[in-house]
């Protein structure tokens, strides 16, 4: 482009011989020239002023200048005070759909399309009142394209114009791609958080303005994790995009909901990230909509679908926060509706919470407990207590679990089903399970040095604990300080640990396991239970969840699973403990089939360690 100038320049320059260059309005001009695709002030007005011809002589007239106008990549429009075009000359590069056929003399509203030419007629009515350039844009459509043209517009002779029009249909596109990108989620085509956000704000001041409610949606999808870590990432994504689809279909199709005295529904969905998704659903007449909605959304999501030949199952946990009850801003309606959402997946997924306020005092409660889990270690407030397995032919002990007992100094005893859970969370898990490793081993060397059988001792491991590397290494530590066998340790954990990381659960078991240690699948048949799944892993124990146990004498169907879980497990080379044993003929059936060890109120409950003493002494 430079290039050009400088051309122009020296053309214009030749043409202007004789003349002197550095008297006004000549500087005037040729700054002008420079700037002429930089801004609009290329003002031919100054020109001709000054050489006594009109613009149209000046560009026919010369042949250089002709060829200076050609060189100008845009459509030039030369046109009269009766708006009918006196020079016309085509763009460069662009799309030609503006105008066609014969130009010259025709007026400008035959030569392009009516809605366009309005444009170009107000324009031209606005230069020749201000006597000033203008420029405007506009749009066309050919073949169910869209293009853009920009154009500007200079005055000749106070009721003459110079129109310049360029299409900057590229330009368009690549601003819009370029805002698109930043509004929305590549993979769903849905709108982003922060596109989100400003739907919310807009629709929040409607309501306000309308006195309407508005719903805030959070969604979260169920074991998404465990699909994408066991199906991998390509099913995963597409199992987002399917649920995309459903969660707009299932907001769309709201004709069989009477919603409001409209019976329409604005609604906006959007991917937050991961399996997160929100909802912004407005001009709602009640609440009951928005719990007709999810109860939608939630039977769609559920819905099996195929993908990649895989049967894929998946669900959803909703909460919803309402303007104004729950929140007036977007942030704290965001925040309740993702409190809520987190009440879904603890009332045991694939449902749908309205927030309330006690909602709010749950995570405050929450926070306070984790505060004095931290300072229960450093304070000794923490014990573990041990529960004896005992063969069921022998009635030995055998073994016995360590189980962790949480006196606060204000709340008394907390159970550990309520606390562990919040420090698996925190993260504060780690240390803990660390302390109990630590603890039980130096129980055994204890036990050991006062001369009772070695009994070995299992601990449980959470999936978080089973997921740190430095694990192994804890356990080897612990053994060598208290100089004991590796035989008197065991380390118990779920099939969740497990299905969260399985590549890394595989892994870890194998180390811990050749340090010479046991390995027991707790609380079996209570997770994914699957037998030929258990094989992989390394495992030596199955322990038989409590609630078959409690009906396995009252319950047929309970009765057979658990027969058939104790054949497999032997077939597959594994011990089989059942757990919660509290009654004589729950013994007596477990005997019959073959149980190998019993564990449950019916021997003893969990005790101190000294309590145990007295157990291992008979
Ligand atoms: P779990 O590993 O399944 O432990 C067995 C639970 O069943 C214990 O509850 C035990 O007291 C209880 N139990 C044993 N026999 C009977 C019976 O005959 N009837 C009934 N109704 N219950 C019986 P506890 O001690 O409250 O522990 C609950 C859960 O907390 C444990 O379930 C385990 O998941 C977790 N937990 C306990 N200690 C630890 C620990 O040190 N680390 C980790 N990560 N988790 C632990
Ligand atoms: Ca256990
Ligand atoms: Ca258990």
């Amino acid at each position: 482009m430079t290039d050009y100038y400088h051309k122009l320049k020296k053309q214009i320059a030749t043409l202007l011989q004789g003349v002197d260059l550095s008297q006004p309005p000549w500087p005037e001009f040729l700054q002008s020239v420079n700037n002429t695709y930089r801004q609009d002030e290329f003002e031919l007005r100054t020109l001709e002023q000054s050489l006594t011809l009109s613009a149209e002589e000046l560009l026919m007239a010369n042949e250089e200048m002709h060829a200076v106008f050609q060189a100008i990549p845009d459509q030039l429009f030369h046109i009269n005070k009766d708006n009918r075009i006196v020079i016309y000359k085509s763009g460069n590069n662009e799309n030609h759909y503006l105008c066609s056929g014969r130009l010259i003399n025709q007026h400008i509203k035959d030569v392009v399309k009516k809605d366009v030419s309005s444009h170009f007629l107000q324009a031209l009515d606005k230069l020749r009142a201000n006597k000033k350039s203008v420029s405007f844009e506009f749009t066309l459509i050919h073949e169910r394209r869209v293009y853009y043209y920009e154009v500007r517009m200079m005055p000749v002779k106070g009721v003459q114009a110079i129109a310049l029009v360029r299409d900057i249909t590229e330009r368009k596109l690549a601003e819009e791609q370029i805002a698109y990108l930043a509004y929305h989620d590549s993979l769903t085509g849905l709108p982003n958080t922060r596109l989100f956000k400003d739907r919310l704000l807009q629709g929040l001041e409607q309501a306000q303005r309308n006195d309407k409610i508005l719903a805030v949606i959070f969604l979260d999808l169920d074991r998404f994790k465990l699909i994408n870590d066991t199906m991998g990432h390509d099913v995963g994504d597409q199992l987002l995009q399917v649920v995309s689809e459903r969660l707009m279909e299932a907001v769309r199709r709201t004709d069989s909901i009477a919603l409001n005295s409209f019976n329409t529904l604005n609604s906006s969905i959007a991917r937050l990230g991961g399996d997160e998704f929100t909802i912004m659903l407005e001009d709602l007449a009640d609440t009951q909509a928005v719990s007709r909605i999810c109860e939608r959304l939630i039977e769609l999501v559920s819905q099996p679908l195929e993908l990649q030949g895989q049967e894929v199952y998946t669900s959803a946990s909703i909460g919803i926060a309402i303007y104004p009850h729950d929140g007036e801003s977007v942030d704290v309606l965001l925040k309740n509706a993702d409190v809520a959402m987190y009440h879904a997946k603890e009332r045991g997924r694939n449902n749908y919470q309205f927030f309330t306020e006690s909602m709010n005092k749950d995570s405050e409660e929450r926070f306070q407990l984790e505060n004095s889990m931290r300072k229960a270690l450093k304070n000794n407030e923490i014990e573990l207590y041990y529960q004896p397995q005992v063969s069921i032919s022998s009635g030995q002990i055998v073994g016995m679990e360590a189980l962790i007992r949480w006196k606060h100094p204000v709340k008394g005893f907390i159970s550990p089903a309520s606390f562990i859970p919040i420090a698996e969370e925190s993260g504060l898990i780690v240390q803990i399970g660390e302390w109990v490793i630590q603890e039980a081993c130096r129980q055994s060397a204890r036990w050991k040095e006062q001369g009772f059988k070695p009994v070995r001792i299992s601990v449980n491991v959470s999936a978080k604990q089973l997921q740190e590397e430095a694990l192994v290494d804890v356990i080897q530590h612990n053994l060598d300080v208290c100089g004991i066998d590796a035989n008197a340790l065991g380390v118990e954990l779920t099939e969740t640990a497990i299905i969260l990381e399985p590549e890394i659960a595989l892994a870890r078991l194998e180390q811990i396991k050749s340090l010479g240690i046991k390995l027991s699948m707790d609380d079996f048949g209570t997770g994914y239970s699957s037998l030929s799944y258990l094989k992989r892993y390394p495992i030596d124990t199955l322990k038989i969840d409590q609630a078959f146990i409690r009906s396995v004498t009252v319950d047929n169907e309970d009765g057979a699973l658990v027969k058939a879980i104790i054949a497999m497990a032997h077939a597959l080379g594994m011990d089989v403990v059942a757990e919660g044993v509290e009654l004589q003929e729950q013994l007596e059936f477990l005997g019959v089939h073959g149980c190998d060890t019993m564990q449950g109120y019916l021997f003893s409950r969990p005790v101190p360690a000294v309590d145990l003493e007295g157990l291992l002494k008979k």
